[in-house]
């Protein structure tokens, strides 16, 4: 089955809003000059600070992106002096949440059943959770990947039911690979995702598992997207640093949208 294309945007706590209006008047300025051709399949999100979303929101003008957010709080309101909602979330405009990245398990505490209740909320509000998991260089290192793996997505997606399925993001993050410059071998990533999607089918069944996308995230920039997900099993990237830079992301999407 071909899955369609994402590729999501993670700018971290980076950008004030200003900075946020003249990155997407560049991109928009590289995509309109045709570097990227956004009619070929290949669905993109940007997925800002709390601070900047409503002004990328307003700034994204004709570009037929989406709007992600990077965490939210579980519950629906309520005292959580901080925290933001995925009403809020919704309100705002996003579309994607992103829960449970390592830097959120790393620096916050975030566990599986955190992660399990988060994506359990971001459906709740409509939407897309982009659930996180990824082995550590140890883990790796003593060959505990696969069950690491195994334990992370079914831990966190045991809140979501086979109706739910189609509306989940998987993004198998590497934790070594995360900024680090070197990213995951396409063979590496093609063996971690074929876990996730037997994972995900025995989880729901053929066709609910088949459906869902699973992205790659970890160093990738222009120079290895193509060599990433031109395998069947990744269907797309969870982009950080080099999403920061209008060039180095239009580049990224012009090369996913020619894999169409
Ligand atoms: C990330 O933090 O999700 C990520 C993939 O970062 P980078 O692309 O910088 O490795």
């Amino acid at each position: 089955m071909r899955r369609h294309r994402l590729i999501v945007g993670n700018w971290k706590m980076h950008k004030t809003i200003p900075e946020a209006v003249d990155f997407l008047g560049q991109l928009t300025e590289l995509l309109t000059r045709g570097e990227y051709e956004p009619s070929t399949g290949v669905k993109v999100v940007i997925a800002p600070p709390f601070t900047a979303l409503s002004a990328v929101a307003a700034a994204l003008g004709t570009l037929p992106f989406l709007l992600g957010a990077q965490d939210l709080h579980w519950e629906d309101q309520g005292a959580f002096t901080g925290e933001i909602s995925g009403g809020m979330l919704a309100d705002i405009g996003c579309r994607y949440v992103i829960v449970g990245h390592s830097e959120r398990r790393r620096y916050f505490g975030d566990t599986d059943g955190i992660v399990q209740k988060k994506a359990a909320a971001a459906l709740r509000h409509g939407l897309h959770p982009i659930v996180c998991i990824g082995e550590s260089l140890d883990q790796r290192l003593s060959g505990q990947t696969e069950h690491l793996l195994s334990t992370q997505l079914t831990e966190s997606l045991a809140a979501v039911s086979k109706e739910q399925a189609q509306d989940v993001v998987i993004a198998y993050e590497p934790v070594w690979a995360i900024g680090s410059g070197h990213p995951a071998t396409p063979e590496q990533a093609h063996d971690a995702h074929r876990h996730i999607r037997t994972l995900l089918i025995a989880l729901w069944g053929e066709d609910a598992g088949e459906r869902v996308p699973i992205l790659y995230g970890g160093s990738v920039v222009p120079e290895n997207t193509r060599n990433l997900l031109v395998t069947p099993y990744i269907d797309g990237a969870l982009v950080g640093g080099a999403c920061l830079n209008p060039v180095l992301f239009a580049k990224i999407l012009a090369v996913a949208g020619s894999l169409n």
